[in-house]
């Protein structure tokens, strides 16, 4: 099969990380849904922030056969009352504020009807001080024991806090997890899919060497796919979308230099070893 083909040949497509749920789908969600199905993309994992976005997750996933949802805490958002809500540009209309335990409480409270928990992790580029990170450390901690207890996934966000974020889900025993948009060393990287854990790779692989690099580096049956849409995307400046994933496949194979079906066909068997469909 060669590379455009790959594009558009429908089926068994995944993206395990995408906000559907954000200012920029706005009246879209359902769009963008179908659009993913047309593409071939046929396992959508929508995943929430905060409050407002876990919950409107769980009513757009009901609506679409191909959307699964993941709810989860963004690790800003986690550390929400520890930090100055003015030094951190939140998209969503919530309250710059919330209960973080209770939002906790709730993830496992619906825990039957998600496929992952996630996004939840550490964020050590927005977030530098001292006691808001252990905040941060604290309910990603707390997540984790929802996800292990509810034998679920935990989708990972650990933008400049990789090294830690590895230490907290070996130490507390997660065996299924997922690193979204790694953006930290290769060779960590390689060392953590040496543990069993897997990498979700955006379409921006089309132009982004440290995406093909890690592409390479990464042995195929850790590897899986995302959009971290609306960001992430492979045309610089425009809005990223979950129908773009096969044009990501592509550019991991072709960085791979293997065959760009055959790379889908592992990708959607190891989204079925972590996800259980
Ligand atoms: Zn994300």
């Amino acid at each position: 099969m060669t590379e455009q083909q790959a594009q558009t040949s429908p089926g068994g497509f995944v993206d395990v990380h995408t906000h559907l749920i954000h200012p920029k789908f706005e009246g879209e969600e359902d769009a963008a849904a179908q659009r993913a199905a047309a593409a071939g993309v046929e396992m959508v994992i929508v995943n929430g922030l905060e409050p407002v976005s876990n919950r409107r997750t769980l009513e757009l996933c009901a609506k679409h056969p191909n959307l699964q949802p993941a709810l989860g805490i963004y690790p800003v958002d986690a550390c929400c009352n520890f930090i100055d809500p003015q030094t951190w540009p939140h998209p969503f209309d919530s309250p710059a504020r919330f209960d973080v335990d209770a939002e906790v409480d709730f993830i496992e409270s619906v825990a039957d009807q998600i496929i992952a928990v996630g996004e939840c992790g550490l964020d050590g580029y927005w977030i530098k001080d001292g006691a808001a990170l252990g905040e941060q450390e604290r309910v990603l901690r707390r997540l984790c024991e929802v996800a292990i207890k509810h034998d679920l996934p935990v989708i990972l966000h650990t933008r400049k806090a990789e090294r830690r974020t590895f230490e907290i889900i070996v130490e507390m025993g997660v065996k299924k997890a997922d690193f979204h948009c790694w953006g930290g060393k290769s060779k960590l990287a390689v060392k953590i899919a040496q543990q069993g854990y897997s990498f979700s790779i955006p379409p921006v692989v089309e132009r982004s060497q440290a995406f093909q690099s890690l592409a390479r580096k990464l042995p195929l049956e850790c590897i899986l796919t995302e959009t971290d849409a609306p960001y992430m995307g492979p045309d610089q400046g425009q809005r990223n979308e979950p129908a773009y994933i096969p044009r990501g496949v592509a550019a991991i194979a072709k960085a791979r230099g293997e065959d760009p079906a055959a790379v889908a066909v592992a990708i959607r068997d190891n989204f079925k070893r972590l996800f259980g469909c």
